[in-house]
């Protein structure tokens, strides 16, 4: 039944610019002040204020851009949309209206079954946040914080590429990675700096007109995005089917129970009588502006998983794990600067450090050790001074603790170095091999597959401090000599 339909989904994606100050006035926006403290007249659109640019904003919309493979536009005007409502104190906000700052662009997902798929960008404009109005604070009011109003945002619009709530959840995913790549926003959805609204419509299968959209707002995560998106497609879907129709409107997502709520009817375009700013000079955008914005942009993802598993020879699955994380993938190649061992290297990052940092709800940038560190702890399970288990479950957390005390000292002082000494190791052999005379009547028949076990006897007897390398050569030799 449902297979007679095909969704059409189109996202807007609002990215708050972490700038030390608002789009056109010198207030602050840090998260978290006391409501109305950050209120400057210029944010209250008083009479007679006038706003200024604040190039930060505008230099990250530009990596922004950069970053989505867009067409930088040169001459850049700025609107206003006239409305009315509580949380916009100057009944207008400052935005981008038929000169977005980019066009064209595009972004590629990674889908769970491995294959990848283009979604193209309509545009980015930059434009300036309202106040928020708070329905919980109060019993019977609503109250209205001004803080927000006025800080930078850029609004990023997709085609209608996208056709399913998985499409859109890696769409906003990459997104976040970008924008935390480029240190625009921390891409926190619940603190609301990210911000994605998502459209939808249905069709049946393969026609060329796109049915009715409805536009769902509020969702506060990445996974409620896709949630609200595969609750709208069996909504809309199921009204079709029983002989209903789609309004056009804009619905609300309740995060309890999964479902989208009817929040108003859609405005047109001309209700909004977008004028130009009058205010504002235009910012024109340079060849020499955008050269020396790119030259303070990072290694974006992509080239760095290309380096990753080109230069390094890490697989697809490790590339990718590294490089979701900048600050992952930069310790990477920092760690690798000190040790050929690439896979180990990665393996140490996204298991024993990762593992760590989740425990003490620590970010990689907050990591006590430096890569040198782990190179050195890498190097001495390599030259088997350390077992590997010694290392993950002893050295490690060890170091952890006392981050300042070099790998090897602390090897010594907790006595983790693996034993290489052949007669006691020797020793060791021979006791197992008396302890069990059947497995080693079944070895010399042929079942070699025994070594594991004679080997592990050996390690354990050791307390796992026995060099694996020589207890396996020593286990071999005894068992094929006599
Ligand atoms: P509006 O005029 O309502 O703001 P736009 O044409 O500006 O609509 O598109 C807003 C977003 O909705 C874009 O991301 C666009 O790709 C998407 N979109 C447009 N038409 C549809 C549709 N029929 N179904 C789903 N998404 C759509
Ligand atoms: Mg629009």
């Amino acid at each position: 039944m449902e297979t007679q339909f095909e969704a059409v989904i189109g996202l807007e994606i609002h990215v708050q610019l972490q700038t030390k100050s608002k789009a056109f006035s010198a207030d602050s926006i840090e998260y978290g002040a006391l409501p109305n403290t950050q209120v400057s007249p210029i944010s209250l659109g008083h009479p007679g204020t006038l706003p200024i640019h604040n190039k930060a904003a505008i230099d990250n919309a530009i990596k922004m851009g950069l970053a989505l493979n867009c067409d930088v536009r040169r001459v850049n005007r700025y609107a206003r949309k006239n409305y009315f409502y509580a949380d916009l104190p100057k009944g207008y906000q400052i935005t981008q209206f038929d000169t977005p700052l980019c066009n064209n662009g595009s972004v590629r997902i990674k889908l769970s079954d491995g294959t990848t798929k283009n979604i193209r960008l309509t545009r980015i404009h930059m434009e300036e946040d309202t106040g928020k109005s708070m329905h919980d604070q109060d019993l019977n009011d609503t109250l209205v914080d001004y803080n927000r109003a006025g800080t930078a945002l850029i609004e990023v619009v997709t085609e209608p590429d996208i056709k399913t709530g998985e499409e859109a959840y890696a769409f906003v995913t990459e997104i976040r990675r970008l924008v935390r790549y480029l240190d625009i926003c921390d891409g926190n959805m619940e603190e609301g700096s990210l911000r994605c609204d998502a459209n939808i419509s249905v069709m049946r299968k393969g026609s060329t007109t796109f049915g009715t959209k409805v536009e769902v707002k509020n969702m506060n995560s990445i996974s409620n995005v896709k949630r609200a998106i595969d609750f709208e497609i069996k909504r809309q879907t199921e009204l079709i089917l029983s002989g209903g129709t789609v309004d056009g409107e804009t619905r609300g997502f309740n995060g309890l129970n999964g479902s989208t709520f009817s929040m108003r009817k859609k405005e047109a375009v001309n209700d909004y009588r977008y004028f130009p700013e009058p205010d504002l000079p235009p910012t024109i955008v340079t060849e020499e502006y955008l050269s020396a914005v790119r030259a303070t942009m990072p290694e974006l993802p992509a080239t760095l998983y290309s380096r990753f598993t080109e230069s390094y020879g890490l697989s697809d699955y490790d590339a990718s794990v590294l490089v979701d994380d900048k600050h992952s993938a930069l310790y990477f190649e920092e760690v690798v600067k000190h040790t050929p061992k690439y896979k180990q290297a990665s393996n140490w990052i996204s298991g024993p450090i990762r593992g760590y940092l989740n425990e003490n709800a620590l970010g990689m940038d907050d990591f006590c050790l430096k890569p040198a560190q782990i190179a050195e702890i890498i190097e001495l399970i390599e030259s088997n001074k350390i077992s590997h288990t010694a290392a993950t479950q002893q050295l490690f957390p060890a170091m952890t603790q006392n981050a300042d005390a070099s790998a090897e000292s602390i090897v010594g002082t907790l006595g983790l170095a693996n034993i290489t000494d052949t007669s006691f190791i020797d020793g060791l052999v021979q006791t197992v091999l008396a302890e069990f005379p059947e497995k080693v009547t079944e070895y010399r028949a042929g079942k070699v597959g025994l070594l594991g076990l004679f080997v592990g006897e050996v390690m354990k007897r050791s307390k796992g401090k026995a060099d694996p390398k020589t207890a396996n050569a020593l286990v071999k030799a005894v068992l094929e000599q006599d």
